[in-house]
């Protein structure tokens, strides 16, 4: 790949996110957008009401304090203990953060000395690569494969020689993006078993945590290891408003977990964006606490786009893996005789009008994945109904 000029090595090869790049070609050719992640209506009114209403009160337009509005780190830590059983204390183990994106890179930045190891599964999502490389560390990736049963598996081999000496961390995503894969309890034990013996500490981004449609969400926090020692005692758990009330341009996520390491993370992320999103955070403190049926029904509103989207792909000729959460499906291009998911999602608005993305560039080997397709079904009913029946015309 060209150099670019005057770009530090470490980001040499990165480019423009395939997100920005699909949305692009989204608004050049009017074709209908599966390609970013992003729902295409708003989140609960409430909620939205509680920014206006924040927004208009006065109380709430300058610099919140640095580790985010209390009643925020409070409704989180609230949300933790009511969903997973997880406590933590909102004055010292909660930290607010501008959207997932930054929690993830303060913490590579936190943690990581120059040359340190962090072990992801690959593919993954895109700016973990990047906020690796911005903390001079190095991605060990293992790599999630399509089993028998259609669902993306790894090697355990492969994960046991991942941790090294040099290993300082472990990347989780569970439920995962792109491949739609929710993590078993034989696998998050098995994960949580090396980072206890090798002494590695775990950042788990939990953002698709209400949008499991089949078996449960597990965070790793949850789990211990055979010698008593508790991953709660070295697990950062990331998550963000955006993906669970379908505002995405807030970019208010967090961060919980032990108070030592929530202190590393915060000295970071201080220096990055100190803090954001002033009327945002009271919203999404009214947003944590909605009751069960906001959860559920968000979860099932999105089980039945998944149906809808995945019965269009299969009916198009594709073959579909199937996703167990996130509101993303990946689909197979081999069945209608291509090999190149890139050139594909490239002539997708021409043949079809949908805009897909590519899962080779969310791997590290771009020969991984090079078949695999990424839709988003985040999106209106008929817009997916839509985009179903000009695939099934394009390609069926
Ligand atoms: N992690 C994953 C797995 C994602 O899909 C996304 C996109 N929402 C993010 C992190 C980034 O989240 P945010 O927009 O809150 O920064
Ligand atoms: N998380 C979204 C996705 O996977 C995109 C977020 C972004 O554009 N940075 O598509």
């Amino acid at each position: 790949m060209a150099r670019t000029p005057h770009l530090t090595s470490r980001l040499q090869g990165f480019g423009t996110t395939i997100f920005a790049q699909m949305s692009a070609l989204a608004a050049e050719t009017g074709a209908l957008n599966l390609g970013q992640g992003f729902p295409d209506t708003d989140g609960p009114e409430e909620v939205r009401e509680a920014a206006v209403a924040a927004l208009r009160s006065g109380q709430h337009n300058q610099y919140p304090p640095l580790p985010g509005q209390l009643d925020l780190r409070t409704a989180i830590a609230e949300h933790q203990e009511r969903f997973w059983n997880l406590r933590f204390d909102p004055a010292t183990e909660v930290l607010v953060t501008a959207g997932a994106t930054e929690a993830l890179a303060a913490a590579m930045l936190a943690f990581c000395e120059v040359g340190d190891d962090v072990v992801v599964f690959d593919p993954t999502y895109d700016s973990y690569a990047a906020g690796i490389a911005m903390a001079g560390a190095r991605i060990r990736p293992v790599v999630l494969r399509p089993g028998a049963d259609g669902r993306f598996e790894f090697d355990e081999e492969e994960l046991r020689r991942a941790f090294t000496p040099r290993t300082r961390l472990m990347l989780l995503n569970t439920p995962h993006n792109p491949t739609g894969k929710v993590f078993t309890t034989d696998e998050l034990q098995l994960i949580a078993d090396l980072c206890i013996e090798h002494n590695v500490l775990a950042i788990t981004d939990e953002v698709y945590e209400h949008l499991v449609f089949d078996g449960t969400h597990q965070p790793l926090a949850a789990f211990s290891g055979a010698d008593g020692s508790t991953m709660a005692e070295r697990t950062l758990t990331v998550s963000s408003a955006g993906k669970s009330f379908s505002f995405t341009g807030w970019k208010i996520g967090w961060v919980s977990g032990p108070a030592h390491y929530v202190a590393a993370i915060r000295t970071a992320k201080q220096f990055l964006t100190f803090v954001n999103g002033g009327p945002f955070q009271p919203a999404v403190a009214v947003g944590l606490r909605l009751s069960d049926d906001y959860f559920e029904g968000f979860r099932n509103e999105l089980a039945e786009k998944r149906d809808l989207l995945c019965g269009g792909l299969a009916a198009a000729g594709f073959d579909v893996l199937r996703p167990e959460g996130t509101y993303f499906a990946t689909a197979d291009i081999s069945p209608l005789g291509a090999e190149d998911g890139i050139q594909f999602c490239l002539d997708l608005p021409g043949r079809a009008g949908v805009v897909a993305v590519p899962s080779a560039v969310f791997h590290q080997d771009r020969r991984d994945g090079a078949t695999q397709i990424r839709f988003c079904f985040a999106k209106r009913t008929e817009m997916l109904q839509q985009a179903a029946d000009q695939l099934v015309a394009a390609f069926g």
